[in-house]
């Protein structure tokens, strides 16, 4: 009889398939089709969101009110990535901060690019860079880039 345990160790794929829903589906047909960051406003504390909400996290009522935001924003903090790893959408090093677009009052998560790294400072304005050819996801946005 053996009495040690024995253990396996692999690695499993998943691949699976997400709704983005309404709101969500709005806002990448707007980056999608018209190059455009849309955001909901709570009718009750006034906030801006983006990406969209359909329910305000803090007041816990319904959100209907589209905005458009951006496209223009300031670089709120951020990180450099010096290590590679197969989930990552470029080689490193790059730099992935949150943005907060002019009006809106949250922070939307995104590469940094048109810049060396060592070049990035919180604070710093930045806008979209879109790409030629989108699909309708985040990404259709290549990165933030500084504004000149
Ligand atoms: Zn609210």
């Amino acid at each position: 009889m053996v009495n040690e345990e024995i253990v396996y160790h692999g690695r499993i794929k998943v691949p699976y398939s997400w709704s983005v829903g309404e709101y969500g589906s709005r806002f990448f047909y707007e980056l999608k089709e018209n190059k455009k960051i849309w955001a909901t406003k709570c009718p009750k504390c006034k906030k801006v969101f983006t990406p969209p909400r359909k329910t305000c996290p803090d007041c816990f009522v319904p959100i209907g009110e589209w905005v458009e935001v951006g496209p223009n924003g300031t670089l709120i903090t951020f990180t450099i990535v010096r290590y590679s790893a197969q989930i990552h959408p470029i080689p490193p090093p790059f730099a992935i901060g949150i943005i907060q677009l002019d009006r809106a009052e949250t922070g939307l998560v995104h590469l940094i690019g048109g810049v060396e790294v060592e070049g990035i400072r919180s604070g710093m304005r930045v806008k979209p860079a879109f790409k030629e050819d989108r699909g309708g996801s985040l990404l259709d946005i290549s990165y933030f880039e500084p504004v000149e």
